[in-house]
């Protein structure tokens, strides 16, 4: 009801958008003035007349659904616990195309990943599983050819703290290290078991902690109890949430979406996710279709170079 009394109208949510992306006042992005009119929901620059919208350059640009709804939307998105499926949100904001919904979620969940965010420190679990396929144990079924997934988990006590995840084409050095490197602070202490694929953290500025599994009672899963059970969980969120129906090429999508969750389970407050997401939903570059089906950043390079490879 409060989300319904504060934004019900494109003027109302052009003003919160603009006190996230200009906390410190508009800046003109031509000459950086920051004194500006305020000309039909546009700031125009009072120096160089430059006209911009607060919505240009993020991921509300050229979006023909009006603000309200996609602040709506991003309520849902934060307030599901399990987050949302397309086919909830078109039912939730009654919209006629299914299209427009999957739209946006793929967007906000670009906008998911912070720009610049903080690399995981201290003790880090890291290791690679298999997700899709038959799936053992698990309630339903995951409609996903398997997939080779990373995890960083970070060690808080017996607990996880924050995690990264990453599809990857194989256990490679050349696939392992970037994730790595792109993931957790260097001086850091990196567990993992005894592949060779972790060989060159040492070289790396890491401190290597090596586990080896031996053919003696302990699995995998106890000596990296926490990157498996971030497994388990992911697992479960994609065949409850999702039905299982996620493909390969968007995998990485949903693990975004999947990190984002995790990394804020302990969020008493669903308004500061909401806020955090509009945050980064204005600070993250606009995200159109074409690149949404047809991934061309480093995300995609990984399964362009499996595709190559078989
Ligand atoms: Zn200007």
């Amino acid at each position: 009801m409060e989300l319904e009394a504060n934004f019900s109208t494109e003027e109302a949510c052009r003003a919160y958008l603009a006190r996230l992306r200009w906390p410190t006042g508009f800046h003109c992005p031509r000459c950086g003035s920051q004194k500006a009119w305020r000309v039909r929901g546009l700031w125009e620059c009072a120096r160089c007349g430059c006209q911009s919208s607060v919505t240009a350059g993020t991921i509300f640009q050229d979006t023909r659904i009006p603000l309200p709804v996609w602040f709506r939307a991003m309520w849902w998105v934060t307030t599901q616990k399990n987050g949302a499926s397309a086919l909830g949100l078109q039912r939730v904001l009654e919209l006629k195309k299914y299209k427009a919904a999957w739209m946006m979620l793929h967007k906000l969940r670009h906008a998911m990943v912070r720009p610049g965010r903080d690399l995981l420190t201290g003790r880090v679990e890291v290791d690679e599983c298999y997700v899709g396929g038959l799936e053992e144990g698990l309630p339903g079924r995951l409609n996903l050819d398997k997939a080779l997934v990373v995890v960083a988990a970070q060690e808080d006590g017996p607990g996880i703290g924050r995690i990264r995840l990453r599809q990857i084409v194989d256990a490679s050095t050349e696939s392992l290290m970037p994730f790595v490197q792109d993931s957790i602070a260097p001086g850091s202490v990196v567990h993992t078991d005894g592949w060779r694929g972790y060989l060159p953290l040492d070289s790396k500025g890491y401190k290597h902690d090596v586990t080896i599994v031996t053919r003696k009672k302990k699995t995998a899963s106890e000596l990296l109890p926490r990157v498996h059970r971030v497994v388990s969980l992911l697992k479960r969120w994609l065949i409850g949430t999702h039905q299982g129906a996620v493909s390969h090429k968007y995998l990485d999508y949903y693990l975004d979406e999947f990190t984002f969750r995790f990394n804020r389970r302990s969020s008493k407050s669903r308004g500061k996710l909401f806020f955090r997401l509009a945050q980064q939903a204005v600070a993250v570059d606009p995200f159109p279709y074409e690149q949404i089906v047809r991934p061309s950043s480093e995300k995609s390079k990984g399964k362009a170079q499996s595709v190559a490879a078989t």
